[in-house]
């Protein structure tokens, strides 16, 4: 993946700066003293970048299911998440990244949830993962528990605080994004308060326009499209990325582009919740930049990058027609796509020199013979196939094995942790639990 989609055989150099110094004819001169990792008959892509996803509710897979978007946020989201300590959300980030790494996510723009969002940051700092997140922002809403209610002013204190202490961390690796959670949960006091702050060169991640019966409650509560209020208080622009958009209006299409705001295109939560089919090429001819994501565990159940394109190339053909999205613009969706999204598309996204070395091998020969390397990643690769990960030139994943983090351990931690949680909720989910 370069500029001009070229596939080329080469080796790659790295640099003890963790970025890519050169490509160089198969065999070419090493540097003597080089490590050597021999991806002969492999496939080398740029590590997938995932723009939506919620680390905090990876322990909620398979409990809140059988839902549409508000009654799944109400009865269920709402209420484990407002039960999470630092301890259960440490480890539904644990396992969230496990998953990731080992499937060649090496990215990603995550939604905390309203407490305790350093142990995400802890967990990313651990484990590797270029991460961007932040605390979701919830100073008001319908069916809000009062676990995760905080005022305007204690909601942006706890938000500037968090992006003091991460924000740069990890020599770069860590960032922080202001993170209003969706409009029906923050203030228009709230919502200025972020744009004035993105002004100022803050990143902002939110939801919008996700499902129709949202669409409806926010125009019956704010006479106004959520998109259409961002846009009336300044909150549109490069530094915002904006889940799903699946039912954006043609005024709002218009208000995306002018804005350079980016969309993160989820299809599995989309399909899942019964959101829709979002307008990915309509997006795309008009310029807007898209992502992928797999939101979260509790909606669309695995969160490697490999379902997410797969689904996304499935959606557009019934959408819009086979083609409508060939597999080179699919992972594009994924790598540049992504990269542009987070502000981070001189650092990766691509493989070329200069950029940070988050590279991810693949052994592919399971599905030889195939045609074209991006048709086979994009509709054929599943997370098993990758082999090696390397995150800022550090190999965090070798012959298929996770380095930075103790997998068996973190899914034992996981299971208590989700056994404590669910008993701190108090909600019956055995009818779930159980089968
Ligand atoms: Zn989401």
């Amino acid at each position: 993946m370069n500029p001009s989609r070229e596939v080329v055989r080469a080796e790659v150099l790295v640099g003890p700066d963790g970025r890519i110094q050169a490509l160089v004819p198969p065999g070419g001169p090493l540097p003597s003293g080089a490590r050597c990792i021999d991806a002969a008959g492999r496939v080398m892509i740029p590590g997938l970048i995932q723009a939506h996803l919620h680390l905090c509710q990876t322990l909620f897979r398979g409990l809140a299911e059988e839902r549409t978007l508000l009654a799944w946020l109400r009865e269920r989201i709402w209420p484990l998440e407002a039960a999470h300590d630092a301890s259960s959300l440490g480890a539904s980030a644990r396992l969230g990244i496990a998953e990731l790494l080992r499937s060649g996510t090496t990215t990603i723009l995550d939604m905390g949830t309203v407490h305790h969002t350093d142990a995400l940051f802890m967990a990313a700092e651990q484990s590797g993962i270029r991460y961007t997140g932040g605390q979701a922002l919830m100073d008001r809403g319908v069916g809000v528990p009062r676990g995760l209610l905080q005022t305007t002013d204690e909601a942006l204190a706890e938000s500037d605080r968090l992006r003091e202490t991460w924000d740069g961390r990890a020599d770069g690796r860590l960032r922080y994004a202001y993170t209003p959670r969706f409009i029906l949960s923050c203030s228009e006091p709230l919502l200025r308060a972020v744009a004035a702050r993105a002004h100022a060169g803050a990143r902002v991640h939110t939801h919008a326009a996700e499902q129709r019966e949202e669409v409806a409650a926010v125009r019956a509560e704010l006479g106004r499209g959520d998109i259409e209020l961002f846009d009336d208080i300044g909150l549109l622009g490069p530094w915002l990325t904006l889940a799903h958009a699946v039912w954006p209006n043609e005024d709002d299409l218009e208000r995306l582009v002018r804005g350079g705001t980016h969309v993160t295109h989820c299809p599995a939560s989309n399909l899942k919740l019964g959101s829709g089919l979002a307008p990915i090429r309509e997006l795309l001819d008009r310029g807007v930049n898209v992502a992928l994501g797999a939101d979260g565990a509790a909606c669309s159940n695995r969160l490697d990058g490999w379902s997410q394109l797969w689904l996304a190339g499935l959606v557009a053909s019934v959408r819009d027609g086979p083609g409508a999205l060939d597999a080179r613009a699919l992972f594009e969706l994924a790598t540049l796509g992504g990269a542009r999204a987070l502000g981070l598309e001189g650092n990766v996204g691509s493989i070329e020199p200069g950029k940070r070395a988050d590279l991810v091998i693949l052994d592919l020969a399971g599905w030889e013979p195939n045609g074209d390397v991006y048709t086979a990643l994009v509709y054929s690769a599943r997370a098993d196939d990758v082999c090696t990960v390397l995150v800022d030139g550090r190999v965090v994943v070798q012959d298929r094995r996770l380095l930075t983090l103790d997998e068996s351990a973190v899914r034992t931690e996981a299971t208590a942790q989700r056994d404590a949680l669910l008993t701190r909720a108090g909600l019956d989910t055995r009818a779930q639990t159980a089968r």
